[in-house]
């Protein structure tokens, strides 16, 4: 088995600080932010950074293609206004182009909430969800094709999400709606976190249904956009929609479906990146997902 794991460790004190981090655990794999994650501008990298940076990757043994940079929590790519859709589209190529400075090959992303103030009944109902979802994912197509248009090798990676609220990309169609709007599809990815696929309504505790999701996932969007996943457990339980992650085996989805990960070779040469809570415990995480791999 070719498993590339670790976690999305800190870049406090510059971007540099995220390859040490990441020895420190064991990882063979990481996420960062590339700027602070709650702030719309952050100051350009200089030159002194971005050397430090490519030394201290290098010194890891860390490939390019491991890690998976993930962007700003503010940016939504779907966004029905105007105004603040140019705002999250011009902060989102700003993040394509840190990556490529730093000579990093993807980015990972949530795809955007439609924000419509609907009761949830109505939200249940497809006749009035399924216009309000479609013209947002068309909206977040659109903005991945303008960005890519404006930038050069980084691959944009849609993470699945929970569901909560007004976000999309939870389910597999949504991912596969933008996928088909995507004009280039040879940068377009996805992350698939396992805690928001599971409260999203997949369920991979049992090897039946971890083979049924999987299977419907290479129909619905297919393997070859796979770049990344996110290792994580979670709080709530099956189709909650809500995103609470939790550490592994601890949670509702338990060891049983990590065990299936690691032994499947379909997440090999890929980032498997940890977001678990206890970050004092991600180098036991790391061993012990290693450990499950006959
Ligand atoms: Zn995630
Ligand atoms: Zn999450």
């Amino acid at each position: 088995m070719n498993k590339f794991i670790g976690a999305h460790v800190s870049a406090s004190g510059g971007v540099f600080n995220a390859p040490i981090n990441a020895t420190a655990i064991g990882a063979k794999a990481f996420a960062l932010f590339t700027k602070n994650q709650r702030q719309w501008v952050a100051k350009e990298l200089d030159s002194e950074t971005i050397d430090k940076f490519k030394y201290e990757l290098e010194k890891s043994g860390i490939l390019p293609k491991h890690i998976l940079p993930h962007d700003s929590y503010l940016i939504n790519l779907g966004h029905p206004d105007g105004e603040q859709l140019e705002k999250s589209r011009a902060a989102f190529i700003d993040e394509l182009e840190r990556c490529a400075i730093l000579g990093l090959d993807r980015l990972n992303f949530h795809p955007g909430s439609h924000l419509a103030k609907i009761t949830k009944k109505e939200k249940e109902n497809p006749e009035i969800i399924k216009p309000i979802e479609d013209i947002c994912l068309d909206t977040i197509a659109e903005s991945i094709n303008i960005a890519l248009n404006k930038t050069q090798g980084v691959k944009a990676v849609i993470e699945n999400t929970a569901g909560q609220g007004s976000n999309l990309g939870w389910r597999f169609e949504h991912l596969a709606h933008i996928i088909d709007k995507v004009e280039d599809k040879s940068r377009i990815g996805i992350c698939i976190d396992t805690c928001h696929m599971f409260t999203a309504g997949y369920d991979i505790r049992t090897r039946e249904t971890y083979d049924a999701t999987w299977a419907a996932f290479e129909k619905i969007v297919g393997f070859k956009y796979l770049m990344g996943m996110h290792i994580n457990d979670s709080k709530p339980p099956l189709g909650s929609h809500v995103d609470r992650h939790h550490s592994l085996g601890k949670g509702e989805i338990g060891l049983d479906a990590f065990r299936f990960l690691m032994n499947d070779a379909r997440m090999d040469d890929i980032p498997l990146v940890l977001e678990t809570i206890d970050e004092t415990i991600w180098k036991d995480e790391i061993e012990l997902l290693y450990s499950f791999i006959n």
